[in-house]
């Protein structure tokens, strides 16, 4: 087993990865967003990537969703755990706060969601964690000291901008959870790549909704380094207690879906995806 970590550069700092080393990785879809840092973390393999890069230099729309997702499927990754730092739509879900969500309401515009762009794939996303990480980061949450809620509704907006009062008011009014800007395409792509992919959470602030709760940036970044390190915390031991072998659909969730027939595909864009769809065509 080798797992994915996408993540920002404090939780990198964070984990204490042993034997680490970069590894450039070009794929059909361009560069990723930095290079992978490949080593062990309890005796696990993993492969680090910074979302934002090295120099957090992507902005949200701007991450190559699409190369990062196919540079770790090129390394062996099987499994990728990710984090974000998120607003809250729920006054109980406070500052601090760990959430695993299960769900995602996708409100993105300016990205691309599939890798599959001259053929037809219809792959299933009515759950789009992996049901079995997503249960078992739950479960992990005794590890840590803080408070962390098991599933819940992620709301991913396009950005940069936050969202207005009025957009914020409108999520809650639809009972969502938390706020972000990073998981759809993320999590359409690892489906798509028949990786399994789950997130932890960690809340910095009430979004924009709750007027009498306006935290300065240092808050903010303070309860960013809080969250960095319930997670370690929460991340180290989801590690030391996954199983080997997956049993989850997320491996074959590519089975049934490619609607084009194979000889209506270009050889181009089946070179393109080979790695992704080759056993299927
Ligand atoms: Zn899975």
């Amino acid at each position: 087993m080798t797992l994915g970590f996408i993540g920002g550069s404090g939780i990198y700092e964070s984990l204490d990865i042993e034997s680490p080393h970069k590894k450039r990785v070009e794929t059909p879809f361009g560069d990723p967003s930095a290079p992978i840092t490949l080593g062990t973390l309890l005796g696990t393999e993993i492969a680090f990537l910074p979302r934002h890069g090295q120099h957090h230099e992507y902005s949200p729309t701007e991450v190559p969703y699409r190369a990062n997702i196919h540079a770790l499927k090129q390394l062996g990754v099987d499994r990728i755990l990710s984090s974000n730092a998120v607003g809250s739509l729920r006054e109980e879900l406070s500052p601090r706060t760990l959430v695993v969500p299960d769900q995602i309401f996708d409100r993105t515009r300016h990205r691309q969601p599939t890798f599959f762009e001259d053929y037809v794939v219809h792959t299933s996303f009515a759950q789009p964690y992996c049901p079995h990480m997503t249960a078992h980061l739950g479960a992990c949450g005794e590890a840590t000291d803080a408070t962390v809620a098991e599933g819940g509704t992620y709301v991913c907006i396009e950005g940069p901008q936050f969202s207005t009062r009025a957009e914020s008011e409108f999520y809650r009014a639809n009972d969502w959870d938390v706020i972000g800007m990073t998981a759809i395409p993320e999590a359409k792509l690892a489906r798509e790549a028949e990786l399994c992919y789950a997130t932890v959470t960690g809340v910095t602030d009430y979004d924009v909704w709750k007027e009498d709760a306006q935290v300065t940036l240092q808050e903010v970044l303070d309860n960013a380094a809080a969250n960095e390190q319930a997670i370690k915390r929460l991340v180290e031991r989801a590690i030391e207690t996954l199983p080997e072998e997956r049993d989850c659909d997320c491996q074959r969730a590519l089975a049934g879906a490619i609607n084009t027939p194979s000889e209506a595909i270009p050889e181009e864009t089946k070179r393109q995806t080979e790695l992704l769809v080759g056993e299927y065509l």
